[in-house]
């Protein structure tokens, strides 16, 4: 049997999730400006008739109390990597779909398919407050059906004996592939249901939609899809980049911290995937758009913010760049490897409590997301600042503050 995984609204749930102030409220995450397009919208907005896709400009109109965030990739591919390690602590075999679904082999686990899908879906619940929907079956045509029909907050098991009952009543446009452009062919010849497309005989198919398309399209509509769960090959590299609004001195402040920004949400990334690097790179391009790039290899492998943001500190000084005007900067953690020994050492420490401290934040985060806690540096002037002996712990208005996570 194969799993399908399926975070509910996946990027308007995050971000009510860090703003307890638009829990229950409708809310689409997409450019603000005015060629901005809805990625994702909570159901409170879905009720109101705001779908992704849409024209954020249309999407105010249908639901005028809508709140527009503009979305926070890095957040998301954060949390995105924090819900594949808890699928992927119950099977070897997991590949993501994307940041939001991803299917499982339950060949080999030890759990009936229910009582896995029940506890997959708690444990996101409990780690991240996240819905997630599943559906299992014995395919991946059909786990991906079962779980777009559990949404929201479901769980759909279809056994073999089961498919047809469950298939054949599905409008054809459920099947991948089938576009705009495919359904109008169908529809001319009045094919609207799966069951419809099964009581065709495939050649009739292959002359109304193509050879390829024709033959996928038979295959589905009896139930069958031969297509495997390929594990993702690990990343062999890791970061992000930030172009700044406008050109910086090298020698400002912004760099630093952008840098120790980059360094956290890398670090973070690495320990939810359970690996470490080796080389971090530092990339610059000018305000001429000239682009350089810098690397330091490492003795051993890395996972903890504090190592990547010295080495990449040291990349950046090394580069020389005293008068340069900057317009972007990137960091990226290469030559991923099985994760460092916890009680590796930071650079040039000996006893410290980095990775300690670093693993502890992980798991505050876990439970109260990524804004609950962070180094005081990367703080505005004017936020509040938690201070603990040996430690400076930092909260975030409009984070999850208020729930006491300092
Ligand atoms: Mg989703």
């Amino acid at each position: 049997m194969i799993l399908h995984a399926d975070l509910d609204a996946f990027y308007a749930a995050v971000e009510q999730r860090r703003r307890p102030g638009l829990a229950g409220r409708p809310v689409a995450v997409g450019a603000t400006g005015p060629r901005g397009v809805v990625m994702s919208a909570s159901y409170e907005a879905r009720a109101s008739g705001v779908e992704s896709g849409q024209p954020v400009v249309r999407a105010r109109r249908v639901c005028p109390e809508l709140v527009v965030v503009a979305p926070d990739m890095d957040e998301y591919a954060v949390v995105s990597a924090n819900v594949m390690a808890v699928l992927s602590s119950f099977s070897r075999k997991v590949e993501p779909a994307s940041l939001d679904e991803a299917y499982l082999d339950l060949a080999g686990v030890p759990f009936r398919p229910r009582v896995l899908a029940e506890l997959l879906r708690e444990r996101v619940w409990q780690e991240q407050r996240l819905a997630l929907s599943v559906g299992v079956g014995p395919n991946k045509l059909i786990a991906k059906l079962a779980s777009v029909a559990a949404k929201p907050d479901g769980l759909l098991v279809v056994t073999p004996a089961e498919v047809p009952g469950f298939l054949l009543p599905l409008p054809a446009t459920r099947l991948p592939g089938v576009g705009p452009s495919t359904t109008a062919a169908l529809t001319r010849f009045g094919l609207t249901t799966v069951a419809d497309l099964a009581a065709t005989p495939p050649d009739t198919l292959r002359r109304i939609v193509g050879a390829a398309a024709g033959e996928q399209l038979a295959r589905f509509a009896r139930g069958e899809d031969l297509r495997p769960v390929v594990p993702q090959r690990a990343e062999r590299s890791l970061g992000g980049e930030r172009t700044f609004p406008a050109d910086v001195s090298a020698e400002h402040e912004l760099i630093r911290t952008t840098l120790l920004r980059l360094a956290e949400s890398a670090a973070a990334r690495l320990r939810a995937a359970g690996v470490a690097g080796r080389t971090v790179t530092v990339k610059v391009r000018f305000a001429d758009l000239r682009t350089v790039t810098r690397s330091r290899t490492l003795p051993e492998p890395v996972d903890l913010a504090h190592d990547l943001y010295a080495t990449a500190v040291q990349v950046f000084d090394g580069m020389g760049l005293a008068r340069a005007r900057i317009r972007l900067i990137g960091l990226r953690v290469e030559g991923l490897g099985q994760g460092a020994r916890p009680q590796q050492m930071a650079l040039g420490e000996r006893e410290h409590g980095w990775s300690e401290l670093e693993r502890t934040v992980d798991r505050v985060r876990a439970k109260f997301g990524t804004a609950s806690v962070g180094p005081a540096s990367l703080l505005e002037p004017g936020r509040e600042v938690a201070r603990e002996p040996g430690r400076e712990v930092g909260k975030e208005p409009g984070g999850d503050a208020g729930k006491g996570t300092s």
